[in-house]
């Protein structure tokens, strides 16, 4: 294993931060590579748990000569968010200083690949597939990096990029396994979502505002828009994993996940070894675009009826918001039912707020399918 630590752009005199890498197996080699990065929202605590438990795996795989490939761990990707708290109370999604979420605003590497690989396909996928990831690399080492957050980001994208398994492990408020991924990878996606037991399992060819793992798959698949005939097959997966809740974080859970991660990663052949029978599916995967988001319409107490996890008919009532100055009660009900994947952890719902998201299979949202 090599630790690479690398310090980000300082915003102020006196004040460093640092990233750090760990990387595992031969990273030069041939095989397959992986990159993993924990709480990228440095606010969701369960990636940072599972990530420990899976560098006692890697490690132990490396020492037994198990890696066929590489995996780059970024066990802790947002130093800069965890550092933040306002009034004693920690705060890892947004940047204090711009309010820009951390998971958003991602370089847009379509044009890159396009100008400089497009012209050069040769329809023979191994060289394309080896041109696309030197154009990538090349384009990601030229991103600016004005600011440590920018740096940041164009840090982990610099680990990624060119990886042909990409996780990005994240947590909800309260929710079941979930995870989202890219509408044609949906056989991978259900192939992780069966082994991580994922109870949703949320596809787009684009959410909006650009997140980490689109930034990474969404070159290939514009190259393949581009060059339909001539195009490698898509080189990279990449998914962002839900770890269920913030306050999921138990050993026995963590085990369990990066257990899961490890078998995908011997499914991808970067780790050795036969895999073991997939397990049944918890869910069939279904369009992002087709998630409901429960929003309050006021402010009041939210009383949840119904549990994470629960599967919901067109018209159920998710909560209860109850007035604080009349005492009215205004039921919120699913409009398309389907499957409670996430509730907000606060019982105090403000105006306009999102408290619940529903996977469901009928409804047709159109414009930016992430919450903010
Ligand atoms: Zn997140």
């Amino acid at each position: 294993m090599r630790t690479e630590l690398i310090d980000l752009a300082s915003d102020s005199p006196g004040l460093r931060q640092q990233l750090r890498v760990l990387h595992y197996g031969d990273e030069g080699g041939a095989g397959p590579r992986a990159a993993i990065q924990a709480a990228l929202h440095a606010d969701e605590i369960p990636p940072l748990l599972v990530a420990q438990a899976l560098a006692h795996r890697l490690a132990a795989l490396e020492a037994q000569g198990q890696l066929r490939g590489s995996v780059s761990l970024v066990p802790c990707a947002n130093p800069v968010g965890l550092a933040q708290r306002v009034l004693d109370q920690p705060y890892g999604r947004f940047d204090l200083r711009d309010g820009v979420n951390f998971n958003r605003g991602y370089a847009d590497l379509c044009e890159a690949v396009l100008q400089r690989a497009g012209p050069r396909l040769t329809g023979r996928a191994g060289v394309d597939t080896a041109l696309v990831r030197d154009v990538l690399r090349e384009a990601a080492a030229a991103l600016p990096a004005v600011g440590t957050t920018q740096d940041l980001k164009r840090r982990l994208l610099q680990v990624a990029i060119g990886a042909d398994v990409v996780l990005d492990l994240h947590c909800d408020g309260e929710a079941v396994m979930h995870l989202y991924a890219l509408t044609p990878q949906v056989d991978l996606a259900a192939e992780l979502g069966a082994l991580l037991g994922a109870q949703a399992v949320l596809l787009a060819t684009e959410s909006g505002d650009s997140p980490f793992d689109e930034a990474c798959t969404r070159p290939w698949l514009a190259l393949q828009q581009h060059h339909p005939l001539a195009a490698p097959p898509l080189g990279c997966f990449a998914t962002t994993v839900e770890l269920r809740g913030q306050a999921d974080t138990h050993h026995a859970l963590a085990a369990q996940d990066a257990d899961a991660i490890v078998e995908f990663l011997r499914r991808r052949g970067v780790v050795a070894g036969d895999p073991a029978p997939l397990p049944a599916p918890l869910c069939a995967p279904t369009p992002l675009a087709a998630s409901e988001p429960i929003t309050a319409p006021k402010a009041g107490v939210l009383v949840l009826r119904q549990r994470v996890g629960d599967d919901l008919q067109p018209g159920d009532t998710v909560a209860d918001l109850v007035d604080i100055d009349d005492g009215r009660i205004t039921p919120l009900v699913t409009r398309g039912g389907g499957r409670l994947y996430a509730t907000t952890p606060v019982r105090w719902a403000r105006p306009g707020q999102r408290i619940a998201q529903v996977a469901g299979t009928t409804l047709v949202r159109v414009g930016k399918l992430l919450s903010p």
